[in-house]
């Protein structure tokens, strides 16, 4: 638990979340500004404040499992979609607890902006 982290705080249940997946070392959430008919973010409910902190191969191919799994319980596996993540300040990163943006429900356009 990192003091003052939004994304903590909703994997400590301490900010009410309707999950997409769960499992002991994850959660998925709708993302509250969906950029897509589906956008599902999956955190790890361990704080890492970026993916590049993350040194665990087992961690890092657990949340790729847990990536198909949330796609498959979002509807997401046979229609297709997209998974991202936002690295630093060029990637975007906001919000600094490492997560994967899941989205879709619509054709993803390519390239990203
Ligand atoms: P980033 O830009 O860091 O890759 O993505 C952060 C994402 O978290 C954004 O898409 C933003 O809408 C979402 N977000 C930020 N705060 C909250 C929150 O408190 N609840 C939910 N569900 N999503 C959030
Ligand atoms: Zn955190």
């Amino acid at each position: 638990m990192s003091e003052g982290c939004v994304f903590c705080r909703i994997a400590q249940r301490q900010i009410p979340v309707e999950p997409v997946y769960e499992d002991t070392e994850f959660i998925a959430f709708r993302d509250m500004h969906p950029q897509a008919p589906v956008h599902v973010l999956l955190i790890p409910k361990t704080h890492y404040a970026t993916f590049m902190d993350i040194q665990d191969e087992g961690l890092l191919g657990r949340a790729l499992l847990a990536v198909q799994r949330t796609a498959q319980a979002a509807g997401l596996a046979d229609t297709g979609f997209r998974t991202v993540i936002n690295h630093r300040e060029d990637g975007g990163q906001t919000v600094y607890h490492v997560h994967w943006h899941i989205l879709g429900g619509r054709f993803m356009n390519w390239p990203p902006g």
